[in-house]
């Protein structure tokens, strides 16, 4: 059975989709069955590994809003071993739309049942809020993985966010684990980033990875050419990190 992770911050720009997409990637180099799952109405992800949204005619909005079968929207991509279930511009409209309708929190986790034998992991990228799709992931997961840019105000709202966990976890998921907060966007030159990971160190206790990701240029060209750091660079730093993590996350420290 499939291991789901969501990775969550309700900040953008944190590294949520980086990390989604290397993390996806590196899991399936190591001869594990992923599947990405965008739901992030930006869809950076789906541009992220080379999909073109203007080819897509169904996407996670239509199996939330329209109960179209998961399977039935999920492509391959150019990484071997990882799928991607994609998510265009449409879903914007999700988050209202799901609004007055019957079990609109479970609507994800109920998508995945019938896929979630055919992968070892399903990663969520989630989109920069704790409204309704986030529910939706947090609901679908058994974990959650919360990237924490090493910047100024990197704490500010994570109480929030853990109390969302919380009451998912009370109200529709028992099952949901926190598994772990991930620092992103190091920089070793500054005090802040090492004042950062202090502070999250002191909040997380020993729920924080080990595997901390430097700013790495390359992390942040990739996607530009539609491609994860396995297929851009795979000799750079950043290629270095997310392969570490990848690995930690199997190890399921
Ligand atoms: P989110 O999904 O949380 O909004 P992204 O993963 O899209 O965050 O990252 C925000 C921006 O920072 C993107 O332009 C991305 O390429 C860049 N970025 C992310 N992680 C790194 C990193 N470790 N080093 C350099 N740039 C990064
Ligand atoms: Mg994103």
């Amino acid at each position: 059975m499939s291991k789901v992770f969501a990775i969550t911050n309700q900040k953008g720009g944190v590294g949520k989709t980086t990390t989604a997409v290397n993390l996806s990637a590196y899991l399936a180099m190591k001869g594990k069955k992923v599947l990405l799952l965008d739901i992030d109405p930006q869809g950076n992800s789906t541009s992220g590994l080379g999909v073109n949204k203007h080819h897509i005619k169904k996407c996670i909005y239509n199996v939330l809003v329209d109960d179209f079968p998961l399977d039935a929207i999920i492509v391959p991509t150019s990484v071997k071993n990882l799928d991607l279930a994609p998510a265009t511009i449409q879903l914007a409209g999700a988050e209202i739309e799901l609004v007055p309708t019957v079990s609109r929190e479970v609507r994800l986790k109920n998508g995945l049942a019938n896929v979630r034998r055919e992968y070892d992991y399903i990663i969520i990228d989630c989109p920069p809020s704790l409204g309704l799709l986030t529910i939706n992931a947090l609901t679908a997961a058994d974990g959650v993985i919360v990237p924490i840019q090493c910047e100024y105000y990197a704490l500010e709202g994570l109480s929030q966010l853990v109390n969302t966990v919380n009451l998912v976890q009370k109200h529709l998921n028992p099952l949901l684990t926190f598994e772990g907060a991930l620092l992103t966007m190091y920089d070793a030159r500054t005090n802040l980033s090492n004042q950062v990971v202090e502070e999250v160190k002191n909040f997380f206790g020993n729920k924080v990875y080990k595997t901390i990701i430097p700013r790495n240029v390359r992390l942040s060209e990739a996607p530009s050419h539609g491609k994860s750091i396995l297929e851009y660079d795979p000799k750079s730093k950043g290629a270095e990190v997310y392969e570490a993590l990848a690995e930690e996350v199997l190890k399921g420290v």
